[in-house]
């Protein structure tokens, strides 16, 4: 049965950078069908800011109708009232528990490190389910909350992930000797889990200390399955991510049980908007991985292997890369070799 993906193209440069997508998944003959979908604070400001979610309901009956979901960045606004962030909303409703972060860097761009390494970040428990309290007008509490099911399902998934691309060092990420109850429960699933891989090499290293080897020597983690917890993660593949040289270049996927988000790191980029100078890669990337989810791999091969190439040659890149082309003639590159690809 075809396969069928919302597309919601977001605010600032997300309208620039999906359609780029879509027209590199056109042009690779993507079978699944692809819905498109409005979301974001720009609809929410032009529906007269009434709103209580920046996802309408019609683009949630879409959403729950799909497969998958390509998310384009979305403007969150600080001002009191607004609602939350379309990434948070659509992780806890479709309880996508695996933020999935690959970090491989290009030769070209970053000639003296070479990192390849995936995160794996818990992303609906930990820090982020929202619950504060304040004690007095002095004080107030954040709960960390770590279960012991919210831990299994990332550990499995991450473990999946190992066994597939043969990454056989599983480093877990904690503050156990600080909070022991709740990184106990996460490091006590950890071991639990890799007990009956005695190929595999398990490592726990305390987050302040992975922070610092990240930048003394991030190649060690070369071959590893990083994985933790929703704060220390957002923090350590936001870190790893600086290693790769541009935010434009960095894509993750958002995992369930039964439903998946790809989307870029990068924000909206209110700064660049409209101007078709955009990085497309991280866009082109997740939604290549989106691809593959929907059952066309060699769709992502195809588009993997063609951006790797145009990045690393640097002829038609965009500025933040050392180019000066512009989003449309990097994304047409792009294409132009993901189909002599797809013809070998
Ligand atoms: P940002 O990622 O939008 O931009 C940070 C800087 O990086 C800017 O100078 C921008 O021009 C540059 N940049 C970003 N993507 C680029 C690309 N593909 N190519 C070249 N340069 C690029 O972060 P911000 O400015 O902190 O946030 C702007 C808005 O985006 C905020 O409203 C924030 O809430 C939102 N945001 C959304 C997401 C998301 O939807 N996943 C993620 C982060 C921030």
């Amino acid at each position: 049965m075809t396969k069928k993906a919302a597309i919601i193209r977001g605010d600032g440069v997300g309208p620039e950078v999906v359609d780029c997508l879509l027209k590199v998944l056109r042009e690779c003959n993507l079978q699944s069908e692809l819905v498109l979908c409005e979301a974001g604070s720009e609809q929410w400001d032009k529906n007269g800011r009434k709103d209580d979610s920046y996802i309408p309901n019609s683009t949630m009956q879409v959403l729950e109708e799909s497969d998958a979901c390509y998310k384009g960045p979305t403007t969150t606004l600080p001002v009191a009232g607004a609602p939350r962030s379309v990434a948070v909303s659509l992780r806890q409703k479709f309880n996508l528990y695996a933020n999935i972060r690959p970090c491989k860097t290009f030769e070209r761009i970053t000639p003296n490190i070479k990192l390849d390494c995936v995160c794996f970040r818990e992303a609906t428990e930990g820090l982020y389910t929202g619950v504060e309290v304040k004690i007095t007008d002095d004080a107030a509490i954040a709960i960390r909350k770590i279960t012991r099911n919210g831990c299994r399902r990332l550990i499995n998934s991450a473990l999946e992930w190992a066994e597939r691309y043969d990454m056989k060092k599983i480093v877990g990420i904690t503050k156990r000797n600080i909070l022991k109850e709740t990184d106990g429960i996460f490091w006590d699933e950890l071991k639990r889990s890799t007990e009956s891989k005695p190929d595999y090499q398990l490592r726990e290293i305390y987050i302040d200390n992975m922070a610092q080897q990240m930048v003394i020597n991030p190649e060690q983690f070369n071959g590893s399955v990083l994985i933790s917890t929703n704060l220390f993660m957002d923090i350590i593949s936001e870190l790893a991510s600086g290693l790769i040289g541009s935010i434009g270049l960095i894509y993750s996927a958002n995992i369930g049980d039964d439903f998946a988000m790809f989307e870029a790191a990068h924000g909206s980029a209110p700064d660049i908007a409209g101007q078709n100078k955009v990085n497309p890669t991280a866009t082109i990337l997740s939604g290549a991985w989106m691809a593959e989810y929907l059952g066309e791999k060699h769709i992502r091969d195809a588009i993997f292997s063609a951006t790797e190439q145009v990045v690393n040659e640097g002829k038609t890149v965009t500025f933040d890369i050392g180019g000066n082309s512009t989003t449309l003639q990097m994304t047409n590159e792009i294409i132009k070799i993901a189909n002599q690809n797809l013809r070998k």
